[in-house]
């Protein structure tokens, strides 16, 4: 056997999936030392998830690979509700926008996980020498609660197992086409069994020691396992089969987004996608919660198909991949250890595919702990922000859940015949909660609680578990931000983006687009009117503080870095573009570079361009164009404070709370 040395590293990352994959992305934008196991051979090839929301574009756009899978994906834009009439014949009773208009920058498209996580690695390569260790299982996980508390600790120790090409390769069900039925939940889960091949084989093992760990190994986590944790909630009687074909049908809408409720034979979903493809998920009626996986083929899943959507004819000549799932409902009752070994995406959470949230919700997952680890491991955060991953996610978790059991229950039940019929389920009620859910849907629903990261006034927010927030970041005296100047720029939810123009070269940009992942927060200031002189001189005095020797801006930054950054400052005025200079703007909101001169990518202004009309953002934004307000928002977009230009001290003391002294 060979015995490989011990070696270190910031974060480990136990799962190549989704969240794996975004919370490696993090590592490599904030420049830590990450590894990332995955226990298969190969990446996904086929199927698994295809939906991305709103949300998932814009982090996407954030990290700038967003314009790939807009361009690969197909565009969801029209939602068909097909209901039976009274013969029972099935017929298009709704049309409803798929994403609801004006709500974001992007739509909600459908591109497949494996493409998905190919832009993912490629931009890891792009970034960072981060490479996805393959075949590579770990096997026996050890923590110094002891040194929990220490910022230079490495209190994580796993020892790991290199699995040979056969060991790693999933367990296929006999037909040609792939299938996922290795990762659905009628599957055992096989990492034990690799485990224990690989030990009589005396395949060769590593020791890892990290600061920080992050199980993102899927529904059935090893991690979690590892450190006891407990999945709450339930398994229901559904059962649904997953076929990725092209379709030959006469069905009229098979490019559209359907939603099919049949009189007496169950419902699909149609998921239009990219290259001819139709995902359908189809509920299989005959099957019962007893099922033995080996009897469902892609055969009988077409069976039913053809049942639900009769009299309209489907087949099919290329398969692409097929699954079989039973709907669990369920959430972790812990997403962390110390703060120092994390849970993410399924491994914490699992439901229904359908409404196409689980991809999106553990990306946003890592997402949301990514930059947080990272600026903990580099020195610039406290630890204690890592408090807010829990109280964060978990509550998005529960609230994914309930979601979803609204949605499985309308989608899975028989229609009812007519207003008497209670055990039916309402067409129209199902109308009514596909519309609300589309909000929830798109993932801009996010709304992070109060805690030293959101300075929400009112309430203070449960940690996800039912501590008290207060008691958690031991803060009695924490600032509170002003909603009340920007009615539609929310503590706590992603800073929206609308169109501004770029003071120095007329350009419009969605704002969004500064917005950028890259580990910095931002203070976003909404200057006003600066033709006013009063309001001029409001921003002069805003600006000679900040560039004081120990502004806030000076004293989390590290001597040796440009000003900006730890601490990025944007900003957006509302004169009119022609009549305000750039260079006349105090110089540390455009900071000159010796070997780059003035940096003119940060003043902005809500004004017409040439060619693509009025942004109106002061108006979209809810903020008052003469006196403007001044936003904090956090590396991942959401709002941490607002107030007003002259409430220096009220961001000293955010900031006071989040990151540390450099100097
Ligand atoms: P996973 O994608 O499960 O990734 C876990 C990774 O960890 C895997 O690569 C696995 O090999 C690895 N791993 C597991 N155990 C170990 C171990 N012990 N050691 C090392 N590595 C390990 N979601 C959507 O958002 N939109 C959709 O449209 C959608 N459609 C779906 C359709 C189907 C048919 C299914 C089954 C799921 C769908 N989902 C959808 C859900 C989505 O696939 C999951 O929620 C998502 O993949 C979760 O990502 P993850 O990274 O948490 O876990």
């Amino acid at each position: 056997m060979v015995q490989l040395e011990e070696s270190k590293c910031d974060l480990l990352i136990v799962g190549a999936g989704p969240a794996g994959l975004m919370a490696a992305t993090w590592a490599a934008r904030c420049g830590i030392h990450a590894r990332i196991l995955d226990k298969r051979r190969t990446k996904i090839f086929h199927g698994q998830a295809d939906g991305l929301q709103c949300r998932s574009l814009e982090i996407f756009d954030s990290f700038g690979f967003a314009d790939r899978v807009w361009k690969e994906s197909n565009h969801l834009l029209e939602m068909c509700l097909w209901n039976p009439d009274e013969t029972s014949r099935i017929r298009r009773t709704d049309t409803i926008p798929d994403t609801i208009p004006g709500i974001s920058r992007f739509q909600q498209v459908v591109l497949h996980q494996g493409r998905i996580e190919r832009v993912f690695l490629d931009s890891l390569k792009d970034y960072s020498e981060i490479e996805i260790e393959r075949g590579v299982v770990p096997e026996q996980l050890e923590i110094d609660h002891s040194k929990a508390d220490d910022d230079h600790a490495y209190p994580i120790k796993v020892k790991i197992r290199y699995l040979d090409d056969d060991e790693a390769a999933p367990v296929q069900h006999g037909t040609n086409v792939p299938d996922g039925l290795f990762r659905s939940s009628l599957a055992e889960d096989d990492t034990d069994d690799l485990i224990r091949k690989s030990q009589r084989k005396k395949g060769s093992i590593e020791v890892i020691r990290a600061k920080y760990l992050i199980g993102c190994d899927g529904a059935h986590s090893w991690t979690r396992r590892q450190l006891g944790f407990r999945m709450e909630g339930e398994q229901t009687d559904f059962v649904w089969g997953v076929l990725d074909i092209v379709p030959i049908t006469n069905f009229p809408d098979i490019r559209m987004r359907c939603a099919i409720h049949s009189a007496e034979s169950g419902s699909i979903m149609i998921i239009p996608r990219e290259n001819r493809l139709v995902r359908l998920y189809i509920q299989l009626k005959e099957v019962n919660s007893e099922v033995d996986r080996s009897k469902i083929t892609p055969e009988i899943i077409l069976k039913a198909a053809q049942n639900i959507i009769s009299p309209y004819k489907l087949a099919y000549d290329y398969c692409d991949w097929w699954t079989a799932y039973q709907i669990g409902q369920r959430v972790g009752n812990s997403f962390s250890c110390d703060d120092r070994v994390f849970l993410a995406g399924d491994a914490v959470h699992t439901h229904s595919p359908k409404a196409g949230q689980g991809m999106n919700v553990s990306m946003q997952d890592t997402y949301n702990l990514g930059w947080k680890i990272g600026l903990v491991v580099k020195g610039l955060a406290k630890r204690s922000i890592l408090r807010t991953y829990q109280s964060e996610r978990r509550r998005v978790a529960q609230d994914l859940i309930n979601f979803d059991r609204r949605f499985s229950r309308l989608f899975s039940g028989r229609p009812a015949r007519d207003a008497a019929d209670e055990a039916g389920i309402s067409m129209a009620e199902f109308k009514v909660a596909f519309e609300k859910g589309n909000m929830f849907a798109s993932g801009l629903a996010v709304d992070y609680g109060a805690s030293i990261l959101v300075a929400k006034p009112g309430d203070s927010a449960d940690q996800g578990d039912g501590t008290d927030v207060d008691t958690v970041t031991n803060s009695t005296d924490r600032v509170v931000g002003k909603q009340e100047l920007a009615s539609n720029i929310k503590l706590g939810m992603r800073f929206p983006s609308f169109q501004v123009l770029n003071q120095s070269d007329a350009r419009p940009w969605h704002f969004g687009q500064f917005l950028k992942s890259d580990g910095r927060f931002r203070i976003i200031i909404l200057a006003g009117n600066l033709r006013d002189e009063k309001q001029w001189k409001r921003l002069e005095d805003f600006g000679d503080l900040l560039a004081k020797p120990d502004s806030v801006i000076r004293r989390y930054t590290p001597s040796e870095k440009p000003i900006d950054s730890v601490i990025e400052i944007l900003v957006i005025h509302s004169a009119l573009r022609q009549e305000v200079e750039l260079l006349d703007i105090h110089e540390i909101f455009h900071p000159f570079d010796e070997k780059r001169g003035w940096d003119y990518e940060k003043v902005f202004v809500d004004d017409l361009s040439y060619h693509q009309g009025h942004g109106e953002a002061y108006k979209n934004y809810g903020v008052d164009k003469e006196r403007g307000c001044v936003v904090i928002a956090r590396p991942d977009q959401y709002v941490g404070w607002i107030g007003e230009i002259e409430d220096v001290e009220d961001i000293d003391r955010y900031f006071s709370e989040v990151l540390i002294p450099q100097v």
